[in-house]
Parts: structure tokens; sequence; C-alpha cells
């Protein structure tokens, strides 16, 4: 067997949330797809043949003795727009924060020169991190969501990229909202045709996401547009649940449900969901999430900074509830997992 390129090192990987597999000096045999093709154990058979090999033909990399091979991470909640924000404006709460500096900041992706700039430099800084795949929210600007994609094309990062939709007029400043239930889902529409159609003709993994940024962003109305667009397209979905008190009570004085209940109600609960943060989760919203197959993203930076609480991850993997990691940039302020 020849392959493109052929790692010698030592790696861990998990196979579960308590376990981990620790090959010492394995050889990583990667085809001309970049895809793992084989790992070859020190005690197979064939280990000096494939070594041998692919040095013989100049493809092995040999990793100093104080290095490591680790699977590339995967960033679940990247807020792609803040990247400019990151460790700066954390003195408010969760709520003002949103109106007093991250919408205004938002605002400036009508920009498309600007939103390339930022995010070039937000790709290349997540993969020097070692995040090889991110689940980013957009802005409402679909053109700067392309250029987010263009760039996870181009620096070859695997992106779920979401078209944000918010058009709750309560709840978002008039300079930063959709105009209408209409323009969210029409504008959620466009982009997943485009999406798909720049994965097509760039053979890059991204993908579309369905993307109400939380529910008080969003009208009902919205909020039942979006699930019905995901089921039809069956495509993933991203959001916040439960990150804060006040998004909780939220809920309960809008809808009289918990958040996650409302979310269920509008079919945005799915297998393919990711919510972030769930630090106000209770049992009977855990058991929702594991019944769905939800993921929760969790934040842990960011929980400290807004929702002044922690997520119960032991609770929720006890339920059974999926969970991966968030930086939240920027309610996070580090780009490293
Ligand atoms: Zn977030």
């Amino acid at each position: 067997m020849s392959s493109e390129l052929v790692i010698q090192g030592s790696l861990f990987t998990p196979v579960s949330p308590t376990e981990f597999t620790f090959l010492r000096q394995a050889l990583v045999c990667i085809d001309s797809t970049g895809t793992i093709a084989r790992i070859v154990r020190a005690t197979d058979t064939d280990y000096s043949d494939v070594q041998q090999t692919a040095q013989r033909l100049d493809h092995l990399w040999q990793l100093p003795h104080n290095q490591y091979i680790l699977p590339g991470f995967i960033d679940l909640h990247v807020h792609a727009p803040q990247w400019p924000q990151a460790g700066l404006a954390l003195d408010r709460p969760l709520d003002q924060w949103l109106n007093t500096y991250t919408f205004p900041l938002e605002a400036k992706f009508a920009d498309t020169t600007y939103a390339t700039k930022v995010y070039h430099h937000l790709v290349h800084e997540l993969l020097r991190n070692g995040t090889t795949t991110a689940m980013y929210f957009g802005t409402l600007h679909l053109d700067a969501n392309l250029a987010l994609a263009r760039q996870c094309a181009q620096q070859g990062q695997r992106g779920f990229i979401g078209q944000l939709a918010m058009d709750n007029p309560d709840q978002t400043p008039a300079t930063y909202r959709q105009a209408s239930s209409q323009e969210a889902l029409q504008t959620t529409e466009r982009f997943i045709v485009q999406l798909q159609r720049l994965a097509k003709t760039t053979g890059a993994a991204l993908t579309p996401v369905i993307t109400p940024r939380f529910v008080p962003s969003c009208t009902s109305e919205t909020l039942r547009g979006l699930g019905v667009l995901a089921h039809r397209n069956d495509l993933p979905i991203q959001s916040h649940c439960s990150e804060s008190n006040w998004e909780e009570q939220y809920a309960e004085l809008t809808y009289h449900q918990r958040d996650a209940a409302v979310l269920d109600q509008f079919q945005l609960l799915t297998s393919r969901s990711v919510m972030a943060h769930g630090t106000q989760l209770n049992a009977d919203d855990l058991t929702l999430f594991a019944d769905r197959q939800t993921t929760v993203a969790h934040c842990p930076i960011s929980n400290c900074y807004f929702g002044n609480a922690v997520f119960p991850v032991q609770q929720a993997l006890q339920h059974q509830v999926n969970v991966g990691l968030g930086s939240d940039l920027s309610g996070g302020f580090t780009p490293s997992l």
C-alpha cells in the first residue's frame, strides 16, 4: 500500500467521553483526498514495510519525540463576526452586552470587504489552534456569510455556517434586524442554495445551518418557518438554549413554557441540532434533549462571564445528552478549545 503522506508519531484519540486510545509511534496513512486511510500500529506485521515504502517515496513525516498527534478539534459554537472584540467588552450582562457592543459590531458586516478581512484572520487563527471543524453563527448579511464560507474553503476548514435569523422588533435594534419574518425566511432559503452551490463548485466541506439567534430575537412565525426549512432540507440547526435566567424568563413570560420546550414546539430540537450553553436546563429539559438526540455546545468560559452559572456536564451525560465544546467567541475570549 502506498499513501500520499505517512505521519509517524504517538497519538491520542478519544473513544468515549471518559476514555482515549494512546498509540506509541503509529503510522497514520493519508490518501490523496486528505483522508486517513489507515492507522498502522507498531505491533502490526506490515509496520516496517509501510514505513520503508513511505520513506523510499519521500512520503514519511516523522514527528520529534516531544510532539503528539491529536484529532482536529471541533468548535461547536463560534460567533464569527464577534472575532474583532474577542477579549474585549466583557463588562456588561448579556442583554446589555448585545445592545451596547455586539449588535453594532455585527451590523458592520454589511460591508463584505470588512467581513472578508475579519473572516480570513479568524479561520486562520482557529486552524492555528487546531480547530479543523467549526460551527459558525454568521450575521444577517448573506454576502458576508458566503465570504466566511469562502475562507473555510480556501484555508481547508470544515465549516458549518449559519445565516442568522432575527426579526423580533421587541428584542432587537432597528439597525440590526430583518424587516419581517418573510425576509428572514427568504434570506435563509437563498443562503442554503448559494452555500450548497459553493460547496459543490469548491469541493469544500461546507454545510448551511438553520440559525435562529435565540428564542427572544425571533418572532414565532420565523421560528416556525425555520423549523420547516430545516426538515424540508434535512439541515443542522443551531441556536442558544437556556443560556441565562433572562432568556429562560423570556420563554416563560411569552410562551408560558420552558425555553427548550419552545424550541421543540417549533421542531428546532432534532438529532442535528446544537444548542449552546444550556446552563439553566432542568431535568425535564435534559430528558427532552436526550429524546430528541440534541447536542449541547458546552461553553464554560462564557457561561462564567454571562450566564453566571455552570453547565452540569455530568448530569447531562447521565441523561444520555450529547455534549461537545464551544469557544463561544466572543462571549469566550480564546480561540483555543
Ligand atoms: Zn453564542
